[in-house]
């Protein structure tokens, strides 16, 4: 199987941000390995600009360190990160004052692809996006990314959308949702979409219910105190969780456009029926003998932050009434792992018998670690002695189907960055989108803070309070095991 490589258009990318920790370990990173796959036109240029004060041979000297630390040793090489490097201007500017916004202007080419990734607080869009439109840097054309948290709640979201709408077009924002960019999630619209064996079992009569767990091992550590003012559900359910669920739920666009596609998506927001508390489980790490707890982290021993969340969600529609689906995510878990899990009903009739026991199908979908899908079958136990029946997996793991090339699959910034020059919003969220999550996630918080509610304690590295399994277990289900 060759790999095709479609170069993009040439392009001016101005990182805002670009001396900071995400532009350091993800943009300028993966920037390089489109570079090295020959998708870069080689005229393509990259402009950092922060506030802090370098010139150009020092940012590139900070791109080069960080190529280095946060890319794959056989990725480094001297002579293609020089060049790559050639490609690398900076300009200081201040976002919130008038310096270096000039520079900036005589640096960016007429007639390329015009893209601004505001790799900043969220509270420098607005002044970000003022500026590049009163200095005359943006054309009509030019997008802009922007990074998560959108917002804490609907009030702040809603005047996030509402300053950028001040100076750009809704077809001009990029919303970025890393988790959109996997290989894994787009994969699962080509096999739901491009199969005709999911789809018509894609519906409460043959799904028993859905699970998606987003897992990690890490705790807050050194950023316990930002953490501690956001928690699981605003950092992680209002966003990556809901955007997982949106791409499982939803009805099939009519074409794989953007706004079709993100029309399916927020019909689901929309469908998505209030939680009462007895179907939210909150929770918090506890310490272990070497390791501080939560709270500690946080820097507040009476925090009710929590570190873990899991949630029974219905979605009021024809297709999904009565199918739960069951999210959870959370820190200092067993393992790093993210999956979802397409969990089928059991067949109608055993013609086995009750000694064959139960056998449901299951899809599961993983994004983290080795992308990839497994559907799980049932055969009969080979070899003598009768019907005997086992599940196995069908394996649709890339890295076996597509060998080597397993390696060239852009990680998700890359291919979203290399989107926003195409000028694809497919996998980024819409203005609208954000906020129907968050007019969905806020009543829940409110509810909980209103109830004073306390997170339960889990122990570190476990799969959580003992309160989320049980939640499972009085609808006879349970979760499946969080493993790498
Ligand atoms: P950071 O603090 O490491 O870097 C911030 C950058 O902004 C620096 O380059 C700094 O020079 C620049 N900056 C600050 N004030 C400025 C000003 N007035 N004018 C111009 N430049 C200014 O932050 P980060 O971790 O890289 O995060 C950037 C954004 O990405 C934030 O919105 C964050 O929430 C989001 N984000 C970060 C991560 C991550 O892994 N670091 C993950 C998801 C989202």
């Amino acid at each position: 199987m060759a790999s095709r490589v479609i170069p993009v258009e040439d392009f001016d990318l101005v990182i805002f941000g670009g001396t900071g920790d995400l532009a350091r370990r993800k943009i300028l990173p993966g920037l390089y390995r489109r570079f090295c796959s020959g998708q870069m036109p080689e005229t393509a240029r990259i402009i950092g600009a922060a506030r802090s004060e370098h010139d150009t041979a020092e940012f590139r000297q900070i791109v080069r360190d960080a190529i280095r630390e946060f890319s794959k040793k056989n990725e480094c090489d001297d002579a293609l990160i020089g060049t790559f490097l050639e490609r690398l201007h900076y300009v200081q500017v201040d976002a919130k004052g008038e310096d270096g916004w000039g520079d900036l202007r005589d640096l960016m080419r007429k007639d390329v692809v015009k893209a601004y990734y505001f790799s900043v607080a969220p509270s420098l869009f607005g002044d970000l996006a003022e500026r590049l439109q009163a200095h005359g840097i943006a054309d009509e054309d030019a997008r802009i990314v922007v990074e998560k948290p959108f917002g804490r709640d609907l009030a702040s979201a809603k005047k996030l959308n509402q300053d950028l709408a001040k100076h750009f077009d809704e077809t001009q924002i990029y919303r970025i949702d890393h988790y959109l960019g996997k290989e894994t999630v787009q994969n699962l619209m080509a096999v739901r979409f491009g199969n005709i064996l999911f789809e018509p079992l894609w519906n409460s009569q043959y799904v028993d219910h859905i699970q998606i767990t987003v897992a990690e091992t890490v705790g807050v550590g050194g950023r316990g105190e930002y953490y501690d003012k956001s928690g699981a559900m605003r950092d992680m359910v209002q966003n990556h969780l809901m955007q997982l669920l949106c791409l499982i739920a939803m009805e099939p666009p009519s074409r794989f456009d953007p706004d079709a596609v993100r029309d399916e998506k927020l019909k689901v927001i929309r469908a998505l029926e209030p939680i009462d508390h007895h179907h939210i489980v909150r929770g918090q790490y506890d310490a272990t003998e070497t390791e501080p707890s939560y709270r500690e982290d946080a820097g507040d021993p009476r925090s009710r932050t929590e570190s873990f969340i899991a949630l029974r969600c219905m979605i009021s529609n024809w297709r999904w009434a009565g199918t739960p689906f069951y999210l959870r995510t959370g820190k200092k878990l067993k393992a790093r792992a993210s999956e979802i899990a397409v969990v089928f009903k059991d067949a109608p009739h055993s013609i086995f018998g009750e000694e064959a026991g139960r056998h449901a199908n299951v899809l599961s979908i993983r994004l983290q670690p080795n992308e990839g899908m497994t559907l799980k079958v049932t055969i009969k136990e080979p070899g003598p002695g009768g019907m005997r029946l086992i599940d196995v997996p069908l394996d649709m793991s890339f890295a076996d189907a597509l060998g080597e090339e397993a390696d060239d699959i852009p990680d998700a910034y890359e291919r979203l960055i290399m989107d926003v020059i195409r000028g694809n919003q497919t996998l980024f969220m819409r203005g609208d989108e954000v906020q129907a999550a968050w007019a969905w996630t806020d009543p829940l918080i409110e509810s909980w803070e209103a109830r004073s509610d306390v997170p339960k304690l889990y122990d570190a590295y476990s799969s959580g309070p003992e309160d989320a399994a049980m939640m499972l277990h009085r609808e006879g289900r349970r979760w499946r095991e969080i493993k790498e």
